[in-house]
């Protein structure tokens, strides 16, 4: 079931499909996907389909798990100290 929407119900501004680099983090890891999406042109609020939150929840379910067979690694996070 794909909810569709013209005018973001937070703001009333215009929403737009995009494409968007989304970054899912979990288990001490970052992965991100490239998803086209609806944003709100005003808020820049984020809608997802029911697809395709179920594929960001399955990502993060994975990284938490450990099993990264399929992600490319694309560098190292670091975090200053
Ligand atoms: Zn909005």
């Amino acid at each position: 079931m794909n909810t569709i929407i013209s005018l973001c119900p937070f703001c009333g501004g215009t929403v737009t499909q995009k494409s968007v680099l989304e970054t899912v983090f979990g288990g001490g890891h970052t992965a991100s996907i490239q998803m086209n999406i609806l944003v709100c042109e005003k808020c820049s609020e984020r809608f997802y389909s029911l697809e395709q939150n179920n594929r960001l929840e399955a990502l993060q379910a994975k990284l938490e798990n450990q099993q990264t067979e399929g992600l490319q690694p694309t560098g190292v996070s670091f975090k200053v100290v």
